[in-house]
């Protein structure tokens, strides 16, 4: 539906070029990233370098107000873009010059007072407003409000939500974000701790990231927190919060889990190579009964998942994702078993490392308990669709695959591969057919019918993944 756009941005390009012949021609940037998935998300015009929000958050009413300054290089000659957004902007300057705008099915649409050229830096700000957890996108809802506080949830492309963003996993840039709340409030987001300074009777709270972020991978926590900030002993700065509003029951246990992140940092690096941030760290929030983990980058938040205190395969999951998500992201969200099956793959090979049992025992025990007339093996991890995107088969399924690849090319190999998805796609994006090719690269062998087996036959493969595959 986006296309039919096309002649009315026509229209007003054939006007600014009246009114300013000497522009560049610019065309409108595409108002769809191209993602088969979610067609609605992103824009081609341009490619976000940094994101700067500068907010204020009165709890209680849950009013979010501020600016996002975005800066960005235009991809083509640019006559107009937009953003995806679900707030209501009130004002939008480019390169310092007030721009017309419109809110349009949670894209706010911008108009430039003059075309910008290919290639070259641009700089937006927009004001904006609102209450956040009034918004609703694709018809969910994803900021969550509480009394003192609030949390977002931003996957598959629900940060939008709360800052207008070229919302798609391809399009990485850096982050700082400054929030001012009630004193006595604890703002916490992506990155490391800049600064939290007193003003009168509010306090504001001020985060940055070096390292550059996929917008699904951006998170907002406001509440009572207890923070703890320190050095861990792998000499990095290790922030967590636990939300003072948990139970004395909770907090004991998120704390005995969360506080093991940087020995299963230091495991997971022996496996996948150096942790890729500068910060390491944790959230328990207190979302009520939502039972949740999710992989923010430098920060997993937690809500309501450590249930005994000896339970680490949330964490150990969800910084799996800072390896594979974060630093790695998808190129489009069809690759999504590339975070998911190798997070769950994670979760075995740390039941291998406690001795409990071998990721292969665990691979084939999942395979055994869905017979092959289980709908399981109809939803194809390689290809799950939208509706399917975070179903158990991209988890289970993914993480067999990767068992099936394991057993295949032997245990030195494999490692190699994990470790080079890492390196050759540091804080960039990979695709599946990508992955492919270096797994083949580094085996030396044809993987493709074991691919095709494991990642896209709607069936169940005819042998459990750890007897691997022959190939031909
Ligand atoms: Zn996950």
């Amino acid at each position: 539906m986006w296309y039919r756009l096309a002649p009315a941005a026509t229209a007003v390009l054939a006007v600014s070029l009246l009114a300013a012949p000497s522009a560049a021609a610019g065309q409108p940037g595409g108002q769809s990233i191209g993602d088969p998935y979610f067609p609605h998300d992103g824009n081609t015009g341009y490619q976000v370098d940094n994101y700067a929000l500068d907010l204020a958050y009165q709890p209680g009413a849950d009013q979010l107000s501020g600016t996002a300054t975005i800066s960005a290089t235009a991809t083509q000659d640019l006559s107009s873009f937009s953003f995806d957004f679900g707030l209501t902007a009130s004002a939008v300057t480019v390169n310092s010059e007030s721009a017309e705008f419109k809110d349009q099915d949670n894209k706010l649409i911008i108009t430039p007072k003059v075309d910008l050229p290919a290639q070259k830096p641009m700089t937006v700000v927009v004001t904006y407003s609102g209450v956040p957890s009034k918004v609703r996108m694709y018809g969910e809802q994803a900021w969550f409000a509480s009394a003192d506080g609030a949390s977002s949830v931003a996957e598959p492309h629900y940060a939008a939500f709360w800052f207008p963003c070229n919302d798609h996993p391809s399009d990485k840039a850096t982050w700082s974000a400054s929030v001012s709340v009630p004193d006595g409030t604890t703002a916490i987001t992506n990155g490391k701790l800049v600064s939290s300074e007193k003003s009168g009777d509010k306090v504001v709270w001020k985060w940055s990231s070096a390292q550059p972020l996929a917008t699904y991978n951006s998170f907002m926590a406001i509440g009572r927190f207890t923070m703890k900030n320190t050095t861990a002993a792998d000499g990095r700065t290790f922030i967590r919060a636990y939300s003072q509003s948990l139970s004395e029951t909770e907090k004991k246990n998120a704390t005995s889990s969360i506080e093991q992140t940087p020995d299963v940092l230091a495991w997971e690096s022996g496996l996948f190579g150096p942790y890729p941030f500068d910060i390491e760290g944790g959230v328990a929030v207190d979302a009520g009964s939502v039972n949740d983990a999710e992989e923010y980058q430098t920060k997993p938040v937690y809500s309501n998942v450590f249930k005994d205190g000896k339970d680490f395969g949330d964490v150990v999951h969800e910084n799996a994702h800072q390896w594979f998500g974060d630093a790695v992201s998808p190129k489009s969200w069809q690759d999504i078993w590339l975070n998911e099956g190798f997070a769950q793959y994670t979760e075995w090979l740390w039941q291998e490392h406690e001795g409990t049992k071998p990721a292969s025992k665990l691979a084939d025990e999942d395979y055994k308990s869905h017979d092959s007339g289980d709908s399981f093996w109809k939803t194809p991890p390689g290809d799950p669709g939208a509706a399917g995107l975070l179903d158990d088969p991209v988890y289970e399924r993914g993480a067999m695959t990767l068992q099936a690849l394991r057993s295949t090319v032997g245990d030195d190999t494999f490692f190699d591969i994990l470790k080079h998805r890492v390196s050759d796609n540091m804080y960039s994006n990979e695709s599946t057919s990508e992955f492919i090719a270096l797994a083949e690269k580094i085996s030396n062998k044809s993987l493709k019918p074991l691919f095709d087996t494991w990642l896209y036959a709607k069936e169940r493969p005819a042998n459990p993944p750890s007897q691997g595959m022959r190939l031909g």
